[in-house]
């Protein structure tokens, strides 16, 4: 069902009424985690201002060390709602276990996170295979294209066609950066598939002052869409401070992919 083979036009996701994908682009911005609800509201406000159409921000949060901060789970997809009542923009967020769906169904998540160390957890593929809600499909850490493809197969074949990948670095054995973003994944998956690909330069590179140029690079590559850690406060922020921008910086970042995207005739 992913095949381009047997597909050959584009796929436009809708997510709540932003398409992404057949040439729309798609900006999703927000903080790591969902932290308070000054916190999630005033990114909101803050991204939207600078032109994203969707809100990302983690409740379930996959962290390396139990001892890290967990999230706050589903009191922070109440403050996700909460930010959409503000500003109106769909909200995406990361789904770690299928007990939670009827959770974000219930909260109205306009669109499910499948986060990297979940892309190969086949019966929450098939879970939310069987949700109609759109889902972004994170690459594993060492994921093949052929693996990601494969993992979106897993939705799709469960009847839910509304599936958006997301190169977000992998692991090589480079040190001086988070993950390596592969560029070159853009247009690979889009000869092996119709479905949107987007691009996460914030996890890819881990600091935050590559993101704005990784993100015009995405742009140059084709994709359809970039997800991008904006936070209002990164020194304090509870996870992934160092490659968060300011909302003065996403600002900046969009005054750069803005001409980029009209020049590939690309509509934000
Ligand atoms: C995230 O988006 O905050 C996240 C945990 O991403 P990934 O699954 O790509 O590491
Ligand atoms: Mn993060």
């Amino acid at each position: 069902k992913a095949n381009r083979k047997f597909h050959p036009d584009d796929t436009v996701v809708d997510v709540s009424g932003v398409k992404i994908g057949g040439g729309n682009f798609a900006v999703m911005a927000g903080p790591c985690s969902v932290e308070s609800e000054a916190q999630i509201v005033e990114v909101a406000r803050r991204v939207q201002k600078s032109g994203a159409s969707l809100l990302r921000g983690g409740a379930f949060k996959p962290r390396t060390s139990p001892y890290s901060f967990q999230g706050l789970r589903a009191e922070g997809l109440e403050l996700l709602s909460k930010a959409r009542a503000a500003t109106g923009q769909p909200i995406v967020t990361e789904l770690m276990s299928s007990e939670h769906i009827p959770l974000f169904l219930q909260e109205k998540v306009d669109m499910i996170q499948i986060g990297a160390r979940n892309m190969q957890n086949f019966e929450l593929l098939k879970a939310v295979g069987r949700t109609n809600v759109p889902v972004l499909l994170k690459r594993g850490l060492s994921a093949t294209l052929e693996e990601l493809v494969m993992s979106a197969e897993y939705i799709m074949a469960e009847g839910n066609p509304n599936v958006v990948l997301c190169e977000r670095g992998i692991r090589t054995f480079e040190t001086s950066m988070r993950n390596t973003l592969d560029l070159a994944a853009v247009p690979m998956l889009k000869k092996m598939t119709h479905l949107p690909v987007v691009i996460d330069p914030s996890h890819a590179a881990g600091i935050a002052f590559m993101v704005p140029s990784l993100a015009a690079a995405a742009v140059a590559v084709g994709a359809d869409g970039l997800m991008i850690e904006v936070h209002n406060d990164p020194k304090n922020a509870k996870s992934d401070g160092a490659q968060s921008l300011t909302p003065d910086q996403f600002d900046e970042l969009m005054d750069v992919i803005r001409p980029e995207l009209e020049f590939f005739g690309k509509k934000l």
